[in-house]
């Protein structure tokens, strides 16, 4: 693919790396590649200013949502090079997404030439203070002008970049759970393995709900029975009961998170038993009670690992290892980030 570069006249100032936070400054640059269908698809690959996007009032994405996006990051080893993480399976996975929502797709390859091409020109803006890292955000939306439901002939495939810092302000510390019994994230048939946005959009009433209990993020529960533990807002999530751990299996309700396969495949190797299974909220409460759930953690790109230090479900709450992180969260942690910044040997081959 030829990708075509338009200098921004004027460079940004860099931010303080101390400072960054998560999504608060956005790069000099942005990489937009076009998909028409009567100009035979893609075309038009290019790097460009970073700013706003003009679009008609009646752009399809406006009404009918059809958008998805990706999240990985770029970071800086202690080489000085830049490396990316799997980000073959942040390909595939947006394919998926895609096709789910009738929206056409890049080959992985092209996926993967668009990342590198723009965090090189960007490189500059990878910070190299500890845990701080380019998160990269590609994403892709309908763009036909026109209000009438059908999947659209026009699409704009975008990457932008945010240098950030941990997703956490107080780093790697527990956060507290609230198991949702009310509203469902995703059905059987539904959109739940795809990254779309308006899988976020349906689920901020149970976040807003989970907050105002002063709960950080929302458990979810399985949209048939509201009975089988899925996944957390924006991380799949993982139990230590007894000597197994045991998460949710991607069966199209549950986002396949690249995190999540990377954890499995450190515990398999360590040789942990790995159940990928349902697992009934109600046996995760008595787990809770009676001590045989030692940990649980959320995984995602963002916060990498998440303790979960509290759950609650109908009212009960019930602490988990003390409200610390556990051994083997932190050792997942050390392990993982240890291979992302390029710090631990990459004996999977994950990094490039
Ligand atoms: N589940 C959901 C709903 C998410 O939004 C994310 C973040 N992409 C994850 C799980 C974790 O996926 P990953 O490890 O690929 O970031």
């Amino acid at each position: 693919m030829e990708i075509r570069f338009e200098k921004a006249k004027t460079l940004k100032e860099k931010p303080d790396q101390s400072a960054l936070g998560f999504g608060k400054y956005y790069t000099d640059h942005m990489l937009i590649v076009d998909w028409d269908k009567d100009q035979g698809g893609w075309h038009d690959a290019r790097i460009v200013p970073y700013g706003p996007l003009q679009l008609e009032p009646s752009t399809m994405v406006l009404h009918y949502a059809q958008e998805t996006f990706e999240g990985l990051k770029a970071y800086r080893n202690p080489k000085g090079e830049v490396q990316l993480f799997r980000p073959e399976m942040n390909a595939k996975r947006m394919q998926e997404s895609n096709k789910r929502l009738c929206m056409p797709y890049l080959e992985v390859e092209d996926f993967i030439q668009c990342v590198e091409t723009l965090v090189k020109t960007e490189q500059d803006w990878i910070p190299t203070a500890p845990e701080t890292s380019l998160y990269i955000r590609p994403f892709m939306f309908a763009t036909e002008p026109g209000v009438g439901v059908h999947p659209a002939t026009s699409y704009k495939f975008i990457i932008i970049l945010t240098p950030v810092g941990n997703y956490y302000p107080e780093g790697v510390a527990p956060v507290k759970i609230w198991i949702e019994d009310e509203y469902v994230r995703a059905v059987k048939g539904g959109t739940g393995f795809t990254k779309c946005g308006g899988n976020y959009a349906g689920s901020l009433k149970a976040q807003e709900k989970a907050e105002a209990h002063g709960y950080t993020q929302v458990l979810w529960l399985d949209g048939n029975e509201k009975k089988y533990v899925e996944e957390v807002g924006s991380m799949n999530i993982m139990f230590l009961i007894n000597d197994t751990v045991v998460t949710a299996p991607t069966e199209g309700t549950v986002l396949p998170g690249v995190t999540r396969d990377s954890m499995l495949t450190l515990l398999r190797d360590w040789g942990y038993k790995v159940e990928e299974r349902h697992l009934d909220v109600e046996d995760l409460m008595e787990a809770a009670r009676t001590g045989a759930l030692k940990e649980a953690w959320g995984t995602g790109t963002a916060a990498v690992i998440s303790p979960v230090g509290q759950l609650c479900y109908k009212g009960e709450e019930c602490k988990i290892n003390n409200f610390e992180t556990g051994e083997l969260t932190q050792k997942l942690y050390d392990t993982l980030t240890g291979i992302q910044w390029g710090k631990l040997e990459d004996k999977f081959n994950w990094t490039r």
